[in-house]
């Protein structure tokens, strides 16, 4: 390839990438006419979703909401399961809902192929059977449904195989930055954390919002207090995600969960 040719596709390929993230950081899914069943959720209910644990910070985590009495969805992991066996039990805890993220977070070998992917998620289910930990049938991808780590063919692969195999697959409405996600350094202020949380579900019925259970955030615990409180001031309830729910994905991804 000349080399104006390689810069031409290199700054396509760049300008896609924003472009995605773009969507993953702005858009709240968009729902055509058709949808997938499933029960929706619920109006003036929360859902806090949190990826990656169990961590150091998940007992933290599990205080507040015990405290605060309101339940939340776990999208965990396997990785450091030696570490934190007691922890996945407690996450059931309080009606708290253990729903799937992947056996190791890594993205290449993740998403390699949709083949490699369904590897990932049998280890990570064995991996909570083998705990006796109860789960959802409820799926977020790693970097969610619409993600530049993936080949938009691969992740096409992966939610058609998901649906059809009855895994109700979950992205998010708020992003709640407490991973840094627009390149801050972490941890984050807990008081932007939570401003984050608030201002971006303005005018959501139903904010779904993406929180981290890891290592480097240990402010979330005190953001997610934040959070609670301020919603509920704003008169709404907690809400968990459950394998009934109707999925909530990424607005390109319809299609492929209807099995066109
Ligand atoms: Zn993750």
């Amino acid at each position: 390839m000349n080399p104006c040719r390689k810069l031409r596709s290199r700054l396509l390929a760049v300008a896609a990438m924003l472009t995605l993230g773009a969507i993953m950081q702005a858009a709240a899914p968009v729902r055509p006419a058709a949808e997938p069943a499933g029960v929706p959720l619920e109006p003036r209910t929360v859902y806090l979703t949190f990826d990656d644990g169990p961590s150091r910070n998940t007992e933290a985590i599990l205080s507040v909401l015990r405290e605060e009495e309101v339940p939340a969805t776990f999208f965990v992991t396997l990785a450091e399961r030696e570490d934190y066996s007691d922890a996945y039990a407690a996450l059931c805890e309080n009606g708290s809902r253990v729903a799937l993220h992947c056996s190791v977070h890594d993205y290449d070998r993740l998403y390699e192929s949709a083949r490699s992917y369904r590897e990932d998620l049998r280890e990570l289910e064995a991996g909570l059977r083998e705990l006796g930990i109860p789960y959802e049938t409820l799926v977020r991808l790693p970097g969610g449904s619409l993600n530049a780590q993936a080949d938009p063919q691969v992740l096409r692969e992966i939610l058609t195989g998901l649906s059809r195999d009855g895994y109700t697959v979950f992205d998010w409405t708020v992003t709640s930055g407490d991973d840094g996600g627009e390149g801050q350094p972490v941890p984050l202020p807990p008081e932007e954390i939570a401003r984050n949380a608030l201002e971006r579900g303005e005018g959501q019925s139903s904010p779904v919002i993406l929180l981290h259970d890891s290592h480097p955030f240990t402010t979330t615990p005190e953001a997610v207090r934040q959070i609670i409180r301020a919603y509920k001031a704003r008169g709404y309830r907690f809400g968990v995600l459950t394998a009934d729910t109707r999925p909530l994905v990424f607005s390109d991804w319809w299609d492929a969960l209807s099995g066109d």
